[in-house]
Order: structure tokens, then sequence, then C-alpha cells
């Protein structure tokens, strides 16, 4: 449970300090107009669709022997973490994200949606919008990187706050941004029959429906010019691009080359396929997050510009039932104590190496973990920043 009224709970900058400067970035924390950014780049990797102790990171269960052999033993692994229990708190996947990403539960309004998924609408900042605040960032390189079939999640590149907002948005990479790319050129372009030209007319106005921001054709130049790259490799070469969570990687991996963000963070998704039935959907999917994650980390390795100067936060957005009984099993709506269970890993620059913190720790201490990481304050978030990764 999180103390909302605990001191405590704050960011606590003198003891936070320590892992400011073990990053060699000193202790300063920002006031007055944007600087030049310093700091390491941080990668966040939803280890998403809800996952369990049991399949991640417990030696005798685990799908993903990559995560738990190899990465924890190059950082901190938090075995311990929770989703709180508090009233109205739901363990899934938009709600946890939007945990990390605000250092806050219940930071978000549920709007009507027309569509089967309603749209959680975040009421705090998030850490992209911390981040471009605090320093001199652009767009592009403070990046969410989205599943194809959640359009939602297309909307958390910035919160409802009178202070942050739409100026310090991140941008987005998803099917669904490029799907109003292409379709937006053709069009333009009257580049086709005029049957065709309707279809896409059609499939245009279905993915700007979803946009209830409007906004959703609009990306910036460096974005727009990342996109036809993508087109030119995919469209025009003949490659098919692959799809699900090795989407994700493809696209995360394209921005490290060419976008270079300092902030970016992968949703991976797949084991919630586990909500059709097959509990093998849901054991795959985890095994291939495992794979992905290792080609993630190899592409930052290889790379001189990031090797050394990347952490990774390694989180999942829920956990899920361990209820035998379920006709269909591995659920995550009941509110069950398993659904709330997860756990997290952080390993990259002055984290500590092969260390298990076995705490209490919350979900929402990532937020002001990050902006300890990248020296700035997450001052909605109401945990404090994991201080124990440094010493
Ligand atoms: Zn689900």
């Amino acid at each position: 449970m999180v103390d909302r009224k605990n001191p405590k709970a704050r960011l606590d900058r003198r003891q936070f300090s320590g892992g400011l400067a073990a990053l060699g970035l000193g202790a300063a924390l920002p006031s007055g107009p944007a600087r030049a950014y310093q700091g390491p780049n941080v990668i966040i990797v939803r280890f998403g669709g809800g996952v369990r102790r049991a399949e991640t990171i417990e030696p005798q269960t685990t799908f993903a022997p990559y995560l738990l052999n190899e990465l924890s033993a190059r950082g901190v692994l938090i075995p311990n973490m929770t989703i709180s229990a508090l009233e109205g708190v739901e363990t899934s996947h938009a709600e946890g994200t939007l945990n990390i990403l605000t250092g806050r539960y219940l930071a978000y309004k549920k709007l009507p949606s027309p569509f089967a998924q309603q749209h959680l609408e975040p009421q705090a900042p998030t850490l992209f919008e911390y981040f471009r605040k605090a320093f001199d960032i652009p767009a592009h390189q403070a990046l969410l990187i989205n599943g194809e079939d959640r359009p939602q999640e297309e909307f958390f590149t910035y919160g409802v706050h009178a202070h942050y907002g739409l100026a310090f948005r991140s941008e987005s990479l998803s099917l669904y941004r490029f799907k109003l790319y292409k379709l937006r050129r053709q069009l333009a372009a009257n580049d086709g029959s005029d049957e065709e030209l309707a279809l896409a007319k059609k499939e245009f106005d279905k993915l700007m429906s979803r946009d209830y921001r409007g906004l959703g054709a609009r990306q910036s130049p460096e974005i727009e010019a990342f996109w036809g790259r993508w087109q030119a490799h995919y469209g025009r070469s003949g490659f098919v691009n692959p799809r699900g969570d090795r989407l994700l990687t493809e696209l995360a991996l394209r921005a490290l080359d060419e976008l270079r963000p300092r902030l970016m963070m992968v949703n991976y998704q797949d084991p919630d396929y586990v909500h059709w039935g097959n509990a093998s959907h849901y054991t795959r999917a985890i095994a291939i997050i495992d794979a992905e994650l290792k080609r993630l980390v190899d592409h930052v390795d290889a790379d001189p510009r990031l090797a050394g100067n990347t952490v990774f936060v390694v989180v999942p957005d829920c956990g899920r039932d361990a209820n035998p009984m379920m006709e269909v099993p591995f659920q995550h709506h009941f509110n069950t104590k398993v659904a709330h269970q997860i756990w997290a890993l952080l390993f990259g620059p002055g984290i500590v190496r092969g260390r298990v913190l076995d705490k209490p720790k919350d979900q929402t201490a990532i937020a002001a973990t990050v902006g300890g990481l990248m020296g700035f304050r997450a001052g909605g978030a109401e945990t404090g920043a994991i201080t124990e990764l440094f010493a």
C-alpha cells in the first residue's frame, strides 16, 4: 500500500543525488528554462500484456531465461514490486502503463469511446513531459513505441495538465501512425484508381476517428522522414514488416539508429493474447519478449554511442491471476493478489550489478526513479525514487 501522506514517499533529492553523482551528473535539478541534456539515455521496456512473476523471474518456471540469468546479473532486480491495492486501482495494461509514466495511481479520466476499448486520458504529466520541460529535447527524441491493436495507448504521449501537455508531448511510433502517414500521402498525391482512393479515404477516416484529440495525422518532420524510410524499406523492397511484439523491436532499433531518442518506452503486449484462452499463447509471448529484449540490449551494446550511456528499466504493466480453477486461466481483471504482483529490473551505467533488492517497492516508484536517473523531478509522482540502485 502507498501511504499518500507519508512525506518520506517523496523524492529525496539529497539521497538520490548519490545516484546522479555516480552517473557524473552532479546533484543539479532543473529550474528555469530548458537546458541541454547531458545525462544517460533511458529505455523503459514494458514487459507487458500482463505477466506473473512465476513465468518471468522465478527460476524453476521462467520462460524468460535471458532476463533472469543474464540481464539481472547486470543490474538490480526488484522481485517484490507491486501495484497498490488502493480502492479503484485496476490491474490492467493501460492503467499500469500510466502508473509507470505518471508515478501516480488513478491519474486518468475514463473517456467514452465508440470503440471496444475506452480511452484513459492522463490527467497528470507523463515522464516525457517532465523530461522535455526540463531539457531542450525535441519530441522525436522522447518516444513511445506502441502495438497496433492498442490505439488508446497512442494518446499517452501527454497528459492534460495546465503546465505541461501538448507542447512537451512525446512522439509515437506504431503501425497506427504509419498507416496514417501512408494513407495521407496517398490521398494527397491522388495515387491510385478512384476505387482505391475511396478505400484509402475510408480507412483514413476510420483511423482518424480513433484520435479523439484530432492530432493523429500530424507528426514532426523527423518522424515523417522516419516513416518515409520505413515505407521505402518495407513498401518498395517487398520485405514484409514483422508483426506483434517483434514489430515493436524493429521500430525501436530503427529509432535508436535514426532518431537517437534519449527517453524511449517500448510497450510490449503479446502475452495478453491469453485472453483468447490458450495458455501457450501467454508463455510463448513471454519467450518472444525475452528474445526481443536481447535484440534491444545487443543493439545498444554494439553501438559505441549508446553502450555505457543507456539505462534499461524493465517492468510489467500488471500481473495475472493464479487461480487454476478458472475456465480461462491467467486473467487479470478480478483484482486478485497475484495480478498486483510485478517486479522490475534496472541496469546500466551507475547502477549496482547483480543485486536482488528484496524490499517491497511500488510500481509508481518508477517515474521518480527515471527522473532521478535523468536529472529532472517528476513532481506529481506519489512515490519516491528507488535510491538503493546505487549503493
Ligand atoms: Zn489483458
